[in-house]
């Protein structure tokens, strides 16, 4: 079970043949995801022993998957199988969670919005939080007053500011985000000391510098200055109150080929080499990561269901667009996916003499474009294509537009004759499903209104 590039797009090859062959794609179901669970296997355990090889012997480290970049059960629980928790930013995700049977010392809860409910639950189930803000804080220790026993890992959420990455929304450390307590405004530094001081009970740090395209060393910088400031809390209050850190995700992802790079392992070198005291022991360690754990596993599959042209530019009309691919159609310079051509069959079409196409999807608008004027082989009505690197944020982000349904979502591995074998992760969304959210049990309550 490796990884290597070769093997990954190995892997790819056969199971998108395999889709084919089994029927897991057809006329009536034109677009799927896939999962390889050898990949997502494998780069779980890259991230274990990324940070195993680090941290002092007997350190506690929970590596918390990030729910949003994969908001499916079954992925949720190959994860806890292979050792990782959950980090969950709403009750629905915390509901994924414990649904896959992901333990409450197991999941962390982060939101910039949490409601009262949700932090009283929290405290009830056990789970540990990190507090936003100052009024978070106050929330929090109402509850905690009030709690009768002592109460789970509780944290604070602090901003470095240590500057953004090249994707703005996506850039948490900026000096005006809306996450955490901005560390460098005036006065915050003090305040945040003191909120320790007064509340023994706060016994975490938390700083996700922000996701895809934000450098490795901007990210090690705002670990760093969460180190230093626990030690400075740590200094001040006499004690080592704060025992653990909480270094957020956001490993970045190549989305130009089928090579892991960076790995978790060059990111923790590096948190080494710039942030030693963070590793020496004395403190416990939460990681975040998503993306970096499941992008490169995953694969959308759709028909070319019509090509045409239009002033000369060959488009392909295909199954796959906004719903699924929102980011890469909404902002296309951040988000380019890598994308492969196949025949009706599940094999690669020949790669000589490619031609520039659009790639549509089957959205009604102009912009829904995977792709523009992208050199590819010639595709044709009933061809395939596939789009790469999209196992995180793709298959568990749908955007509803027009009533499109949430594709299925199958799991492969490959068995050792060479066969391919599936599993369901997530049903196709069904024509009486959609019709049922969009209110059919209400069909009459607007004309009966008055
Ligand atoms: C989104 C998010 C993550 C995961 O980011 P990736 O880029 O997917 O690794 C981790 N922590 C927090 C607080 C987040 O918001």
């Amino acid at each position: 079970m490796t990884s290597t590039p070769v093997a990954l797009a190995a892997r790819r090859r056969q199971a998108v043949r395999a889709a084919v062959e089994q029927g897991l794609l057809g006329p009536d179901q034109p677009v799927v995801g896939l999962l390889d669970v050898a990949g997502i296997r494998t780069a779980a355990a890259a991230l274990r022993a990324a940070f195993d090889e680090v941290v002092a012997p007997g350190t506690p480290v929970l590596h918390a998957f990030a729910v949003k970049a994969a908001a499916l059960v079954p992925v949720l629980r190959l994860l806890a199988d292979e050792g990782l928790g959950c980090e969950v930013a709403s009750p629905g995700e915390l509901a994924l969670a414990r649904a896959a049977g992901v333990t409450p010392d197991r999941i962390v809860l982060d939101s910039p919005a949490k409601t009262p409910a949700e932090l009283r639950e929290a405290l009830d189930l056990g789970i540990a939080v990190n507090a936003d803000n100052p009024q978070e804080l106050d929330r929090l220790s109402a509850l905690v007053r009030h709690h009768p026993a002592p109460p789970p890992p509780l944290g604070l959420r602090v901003n470095p500011q240590v500057g953004g990455g090249t994707i703005g929304a996506l850039s948490t450390a900026t000096a005006t985000s809306k996450f955490g307590i901005a560390l460098q405004d005036p006065g915050a530094r003090e305040w945040v000391v003191r909120a320790f001081a007064d509340r023994p009970w706060l016994t975490r740090l938390h700083a996700h510098v922000g996701s895809q395209g934000c450098p490795l060393e901007l990210m090690a910088g705002g670990v760093r200055v969460a180190y230093e400031l626990a030690e400075e809390i740590n200094q001040a209050v006499g004690r080592r109150q704060i025992d653990t850190l909480d270094i957020g995700g956001g490993l970045p992802v190549n989305f130009a080929s089928d090579e892991i790079t960076p790995g978790h392992r060059e990111y923790a070198q590096l948190l080494r080499a710039a942030v030693p005291g963070l590793f020496d022991g004395r403190y416990g360690l939460v990681t975040e990561f998503g993306r970096s754990l499941i992008a490169k596993s995953g694969l959308v599959l759709a028909r070319v269901e019509y090509t045409k042209s239009a002033g000369g530019r060959p488009i392909a009309v295909t199954h796959a667009g906004a719903q699924l691919a929102t980011r890469t159609v909404f902002a296309p310079d951040a988000w380019p996916l890598r994308v492969t051509a196949y025949d009706a069959e599940g094999r690669p079409k020949p790669a000589d003499g490619p031609i520039p196409q659009d790639v549509a999807g089957p959205c009604c608008f102009a912009g829904d474009l995977i792709a523009c004027d992208r050199p590819l082989p010639e595709l044709a009505a009933g061809d395939l294509i596939g789009l790469l690197d999209t196992g995180a944020y793709y298959f568990s982000n749908h955007f509803a537009y027009n009533s499109l349904p949430r594709p299925g979502i199958y799991g492969f591995d490959a068995t050792t004759d060479g066969g391919v074998r599936f599993a369901t992760v997530r049903e196709p969304q069904t024509m009486d499903e959609i019709v049922a959210e969009s209110g059919v049990a209400h069909a009459l309550a607007l004309s009966r209104l008055r």
